[in-house]
């Protein structure tokens, strides 16, 4: 526990504590009791920032009665899969404690169309995530999957197919599944990567056996299995060739490296902002074509029977409104960052390839995931190095946990010594060798061979 930390978290608890006073002073201003308190907050922000500086006081454990205060991410290296590429900007923090309240996006909502807010520049904004992308026109979602269900919802009809790979992500197949499709998984192989002629193959089998093609096509970039890169190319070209929709699923790939959909070949893209945009759950977006954008974001059409009301601006696919606050802010404050970041994608794979390389120096270490490594995320096998410690220690698999949140690693499943995933991204290349060396230094204490 990092007494610094805590006490930081200390003074801006005790900083929002201040600011809830201003919060009931209009009109009159503070009244001469609220006026005591602001002055003992404001001494008590003082003695908190003392207590800072010289590294002396209570460390605080909680944000409040039964809620414990979250410090992954200043107290330990964090290799979780899911979470280094949402992890918030400062600047997206600072928006946070902004525009935190509820509906805090609309205070100048003039068409009663989130994309058409100018202030703050919401407007602006989605005009620049289109060409993050390289679609014509996009919106944000809450979440990825909510940008496969915008998609499947418009497309299908009741029985018809969608293509998916054998690795797709669980929410892939709910979007198909309330939409009433029904999915046909295209096999990943030996290799775990999805082709264009694997994506072929399968049209091909559904024409046969079906008489019909497929409806539409999802792929992931790169899968959450094992981080491979899949042959989106390939598959958008397979796709133009069929005539069929083609969704790209950058839920791992937009906003952590550089994406263009048209010249992939994609009819729709798809990013999650709290998997790799560095922002609040649950965020995303979803970019299309002017070719598709008015059939994905058609107007509503639908009238009252007895108040003949109507909602034309309002886009039925995304329930009018999305994101209105919080999570939207985030995105956008984040963006500056995220745009300059994708430009150090190459970096980031090669940190992961050196963390790899390094890893599998340990006897028995396996990579599941291809390897050279494409991506920061990846799988690999410890069933014949760690797995046989944990055969015999008191602690089971939680040996490995517990060796490596000593050195104030965490973010591998806990408990698991067999087949796991990891994520190097965002670490610094002295967190990376500090990292490598964590785990070298484990499998030496007991008596694992590094080559
Ligand atoms: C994480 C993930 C999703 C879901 O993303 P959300 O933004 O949480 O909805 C979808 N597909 C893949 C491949 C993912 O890794």
């Amino acid at each position: 526990m990092d007494l610094r930390v805590r006490k930081i978290y200390e003074a801006l608890f005790a900083l929002e504590d201040l600011r809830e006073l201003f919060r009931h002073a209009v009109p009159s201003g503070l009244t001469k009791a609220e006026e005591a308190q602001f002055l003992n907050g404001i001494a008590r922000v003082e003695s908190i920032i003392r207590e800072l500086k010289e590294g002396k006081g209570n460390p605080i454990q909680e944000v409040m009665a039964g809620l414990e205060l979250r410090t992954r991410e200043e107290e330990f290296i964090n290799i979780n899969p899911i979470q280094p590429g949402g992890r918030l900007t400062p600047e997206a923090r600072k928006a946070l404690i902004g525009y935190g309240d509820g509906y805090s996006v609309c205070d100048m909502c003039l068409e009663g169309r989130l994309d058409k807010i100018r202030k703050p520049p919401v407007d602006e904004f989605h005009a620049e995530l289109a060409e993050f992308v390289g679609m014509d026109e996009a919106r944000v979602v809450p979440g990825a999957r909510r940008g496969f269900q915008a998609v499947a919802s418009t497309l299908l009809e009741k029985g018809d197919i969608v293509l998916v790979s054998d690795l797709a992500h669980y929410t892939e197949f709910l979007a198909v599944e309330i939409a009433g499709g029904v999915i046909k998984e295209v096999p990943s192989g030996p290799q775990n990567i999805v082709t264009g002629d694997a994506v072929a193959n399968t049209i091909e089998l559904v024409k046969e056996k079906l008489g019909k093609l497929p409806k539409l096509i999802m792929l992931e970039h790169f899968d959450y299995s094992f981080g491979n890169e899949h042959d989106v190319v390939g598959v958008g070209r397979i796709a133009k060739e069929y005539g069929i929709p083609f969704l790209y699923n950058g839920a791992y790939s937009v906003g952590v490296m550089p994406v263009n959909g048209k010249q992939i070949g994609a009819d729709f893209v798809v990013g999650s902002g709290h998997k790799s945009m560095a922002a609040v759950a649950p965020s995303g977006v979803l970019a299309t074509t002017d070719e598709w954008a008015p059939r994905i974001f058609r107007s509503s059409h639908i009238v009252g029977d007895i108040t003949g009301r109507s909602f034309e601006n309002k886009e039925p696919e995304m329930m009018g409104c999305t994101l209105m606050g919080g999570t939207l802010l985030s995105l956008m404050a984040s963006f500056p960052a995220v745009k300059e970041r994708v430009k150090r994608w190459d970096e980031e794979v090669e940190k992961s390839n050196y963390f790899i390389r390094e890893f599998l120096r340990i006897e028995g270490n396996k990579v599941a995931s291809e390897f050279a490594r494409k991506h920061t995320l990846s799988k690999v096998n410890t069933r014949e190095s760690f797995d046989q410690i944990a055969k015999t220690h008191k602690r089971r698999g939680y040996f490995l946990s517990d060796e490596l949140k000593h050195k104030k690693i965490v973010g591998e499943f806990a408990g698991s010594t067999r087949v796991w995933k990891l994520s190097t991204y965002g670490l610094s290349w002295s967190r990376i060798k500090y990292l490598s060396e964590a785990f070298i230094e484990i499998a030496e204490k007991y008596g694992l061979a590094v080559r």
